[in-house]
């Protein structure tokens, strides 16, 4: 196994204590985590795992919800408990950890003899476990479960969980392979390779990274899973609501797969579960359709603000360039699958193609899904509303706020990586990391007010002398970004820019200082001209930031407004403005009704009237009066 893959910070070794993450942590400790909780509890989703309920009001469960979602409520247990256990290192909660260590001991005492654990099968379908990889969530539900019992056994020492899922790992690693005997399958929604993989950094099992290993490998393969899964059903394969396999990213191995398609939070997990096993094993092969898959992403198919997968239909991806902003899907789960792909691609080297993209999704179409007081939740996150769009209390598939929740609160984990002799500063956040590096334990601190400014200070305090490589991430998006070491600007010729990163190499002492200067011009973009709907529309970006308008800051209908194309943007701090951000104005035209006179259509153009046009980060929308909103502004 190589050592030189950057790998995330332990949980809690990053304390972060920032001027725009600090608060957000704290909405989802006292806000997201509770009201979760509350919610699962309200829907049944704890009464369904009690071994102590009787069949039949745990039917009438079913009945009441009257949908497959309960198929998948155990994986909702498991991102509540993986949350929970992010929020507990932030400050301790007995109540909190009471409440989790109850679903822990039905989970236990639902686990049957032999390891198994599905509260769908045990309960509702007895006798039909592994029957339909395909549709039923099994193994991703355990692949959440796994993710769930690591954290929450690192935050609080208590392993009971952590021995269930175990145990149920072991039966699934003793199900599944090629042996003789066992079963070629695997899971129609991805999650438990990348959760294996982390089993066997948390148990230092081989098998189980080698269980990861196998379900990556057999995706795809022919004759397919699926098809003869179906008929052993007695079901037609051709008969799927779904049609193709690249709904599941199963229509081929994955070494082969180039086209980013299918249900994109699947897709989003499955490329983890991929970048994992290419960084852990050296895998050309793999990181190559990795990297390729990327490019047709990142290409193609990407919205602006990070988010993915325009189609409610499959929740995911259509043709390239299809990127409709009033009916954008860009689920939540999405954007944040984003976020643990990159890093798992930052796994491989420090490259700034990965760095400011998990920028771009966290910072944008990731956080958007969380209201400001962490009780809100989108599912969907357009880039243009008329003003009919909201976050939600409760979905019937509940995925998004348990995601964005467990995100932000391990937020830490994303804003370094670590090697043998390397450490690289992928985000710039506030706070103080505890890295070892080089046999030495590594003290480092920001200070910043990203990213509303672009200045980052970063202390570097080794417990001795010891020579690393500091790696800074220089954002593509300054292009006159400058690095300082202890006071002294560095001209090119004084460190390797590679990848996108500042690469500093020397012997580290205590106290010394790098600083960033990230100038934060505001940016126009346009997007591709095969992206129809964004044709003469411009969006506004300053940092890692997209903008949108809101109605709420804006007195001519959004949708009038015409940016002026050379008016000059400010940028100004507003401390009043939802805890403090930066808004943008700019000079504008507003498109007037006067001399239309009830007629729809005419020869000619409207009149114009000069507007001041007022622009608030994209993440914010929706924290006001509701009202109408977008991204791509209409540009002179
Ligand atoms: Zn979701």
């Amino acid at each position: 196994m190589s050592q030189t893959i950057l790998r995330p910070p332990a949980m809690g070794a990053v304390r972060i204590d920032d001027v725009f993450w600090s608060p957000r942590m704290a909405s989802v400790r006292t806000g997201t985590v509770g009201v979760f909780y509350e919610r699962c509890r309200e829907a049944g989703m704890i009464d369904h795992i009690d071994p102590d309920i009787k069949d039949k009001p745990r039917r009438q469960l079913a009945g009441i919800h009257g949908m497959s979602a309960q198929r998948f409520w155990d994986s909702d247990l498991g991102k509540l408990i993986e949350m929970a256990g992010h929020v507990l290192l932030l400050a301790p909660d007995p109540a909190l950890e009471a409440k989790i260590d109850a679903i822990v001991d039905k989970f236990g005492r639902m686990q049957q003899p032999d390891g198994y654990l599905n509260s769908w099968f045990i309960y509702q379908e007895p006798g039909k476990r592994w029957t339909n990889l395909r549709d039923d969530h099994e193994l991703y539900c355990a692949g959440h479960l796994i993710e769930g019992a690591i954290a929450y056994w690192r935050a609080t020492g208590k392993r009971a969980l952590l021995d269930i899922v175990c145990r149920y790992a072991d039966l699934i690693a003793a199900t599944f392979g090629t042996g003789p005997g066992q079963k070629r399958g695997y899971c129609g929604h991805p999650e438990i390779e990348l959760a294996l993989v982390e089993l066997y950094h948390a148990t230092g099992e081989k098998r189980y990274f080698e269980l990861a290993r196998y379900f990556i490998d057999e995706r795809g393969r022919q004759p397919h899973y699926y098809d003869a899964e179906a008929r052993a059903r007695g079901a037609d394969p051709a008969a799927w609501h779904f049609g193709s396999y690249e709904y599941c990213q199963a229509h081929k191995p994955v070494r082969e797969q180039d086209k980013v398609v299918g249900h994109a939070v699947r897709a989003m997990y499955l490329y983890s579960g991929m970048a994992d096993i290419a960084a852990e094993t050296g895998d050309a092969a793999l990181a190559a359709a990795c990297a390729r898959l990327w490019a047709d992403l990142v290409g193609k198919r990407l919205y602006v603000t990070g988010g993915m997968g325009p189609s409610a239909a499959n929740e995911g991806f259509t043709a390239d360039y299809d990127l409709p902003n009033r009916t954008a899907y860009a689920e939540t789960c999405a954007a944040v699958g984003l976020v643990f792909w990159a890093s798992r691609m930052l796994g491989l080297a420090p490259d700034r193609r990965y760095g400011d993209l998990m920028e771009l999704a966290l910072y944008n179409g990731a956080l958007s899904g969380l209201s400001r007081d962490g009780t809100l939740f989108f599912y969907d996150n357009p880039l243009e509303s008329r003003g009919d769009h909201h976050r939600w209390k409760w979905h019937r598939c509940p995925c998004c706020p348990p995601n964005i929740g467990r995100l932000v609160a391990s937020l830490g984990r994303y804003v370094y990586g670590a090697a043998d002799d390397r450490v690289a500063v992928h985000l710039f956040v506030g706070g103080e990391a505890r890295l070892a590096v080089a046999g030495t334990e590594v003290r480092i601190t920001q200070r910043t007010r990203y990213p509303w400014e672009g200045s980052v200070s970063i202390t570097i305090d080794p417990e001795r002398p010891v020579e690393f490589e500091l790696a800074v991430r220089m954002p593509g998006w300054s292009p006159n970004a400058s690095v300082s070491l202890n006071g002294r600007k560095l001209l090119r010729g004084d460190m390797v820019i590679d990848g996108g990163y500042a690469r500093l190499r020397r012997r580290w002492s205590k106290r010394d200082r790098v600083e960033l200067d990230l100038p934060m011009a505001v940016e126009r973009l346009r997007a591709h001209p095969d992206v129809a709907e964004d044709a003469g529309r411009v969006a506004l970006k300053r940092g890692p930031l997209i903008y949108c308008l809101e109605s709420v800051d804006n007195e001519t209908p959004v949708h009038r407004l015409l940016l002026d194309a050379r008016a000059p943007i400010a940028a100004n701090y507003d401390a009043a403005l939802l805890g403090g951000m930066v808004r943008l104005e700019a000079g504008a035209s507003a498109e007037s009704e006067a001399g239309w006179n009830g007629s729809l259509y005419r020869t000619g153009p409207s009149g114009q009237s000069p507007a001041t046009l007022r622009a608030i980060p994209y993440f914010a929308w929706d924290n006001r009066a509701p009202g109408a909103m977008e991204v791509w502004v209409r540009s002179g």
